[in-house]
């Protein structure tokens, strides 16, 4: 059975990584999410388990300890997120892909890992616009907003290491472009 393929989705928050994801969720088979752990709370209506794992500061130095983690970062200089390596492994081991939904600090990890992993960059089509979708959004207070928006131009400072940039505009073209890339390394 072939062994299955690693994504890795980066992108600055806001630009649409989320939306992308589940929509391609929906229409690829043998693709599954994994789930991060992460030590910030859940926003209303998050589940654990679902969107994250959501775990305290000790328990997460628990999963660096045992060397739980395929990698893990402090992002926006705030919370720590991290990628637990057991569901990973067992999913491509089973032939599915994976796809990770995390920030420029992970993907660099776990292309020292796993350099044969394919990461894809999600590009807002303008700096104004993250900020109107960051807004719209309405998640986040205008203070985590700001914070945000600094790690965004800073994430886009990296956006050519990534061996693919997928501009997130019309969000029909995007989910099909996101799909088609996908498929392609099938
Ligand atoms: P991320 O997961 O990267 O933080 P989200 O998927 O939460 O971003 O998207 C941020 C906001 O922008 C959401 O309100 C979402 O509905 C909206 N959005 C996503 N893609 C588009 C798009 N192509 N055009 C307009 N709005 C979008
Ligand atoms: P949020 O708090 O909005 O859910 O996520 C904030 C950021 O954390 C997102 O931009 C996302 O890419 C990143 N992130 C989520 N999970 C992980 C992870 O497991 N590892 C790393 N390095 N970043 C993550």
């Amino acid at each position: 059975m072939r062994k299955g393929i690693l994504f890795i989705i980066s992108g600055p928050s806001g630009s649409g990584k989320g939306t992308l994801v589940n929509r391609i969720l929906k229409r690829i088979s043998k693709l599954s999410l994994s789930i991060s752990a992460t030590t910030r709370t859940p926003r209303p209506g998050e589940v654990n388990g679902r969107e994250y794992f959501f775990i305290s500061d000790e328990e997460f130095d628990d999963l660096i300890a045992t060397d739980g983690l395929l990698e893990w970062a402090l992002v926006h200089n705030r919370f720590r997120y991290g990628t637990p390596s057991g569901n990973v492994y067992a999913a491509l081991n089973a032939g599915n892909d994976v796809l990770l939904e995390i920030d420029v600090q992970g993907k660099e990890q776990i292309k020292l890992k796993i350099p044969e992993a394919v990461s894809i960059f999600i590009d807002p089509p303008s700096f104004a616009e993250l900020e109107k979708r960051l807004l719209q959004r309405g998640s986040e207070s205008k203070q985590d907003i700001q914070r945000r928006l600094c790690t965004a131009r800073l994430e886009l400072e990296h956006k050519d290491e990534f061996d693919h940039i997928l501009v997130n505009d019309d969000l029909e073209v995007a989910t099909e472009a996101l799909c088609n890339l996908i498929m392609s390394y099938r």
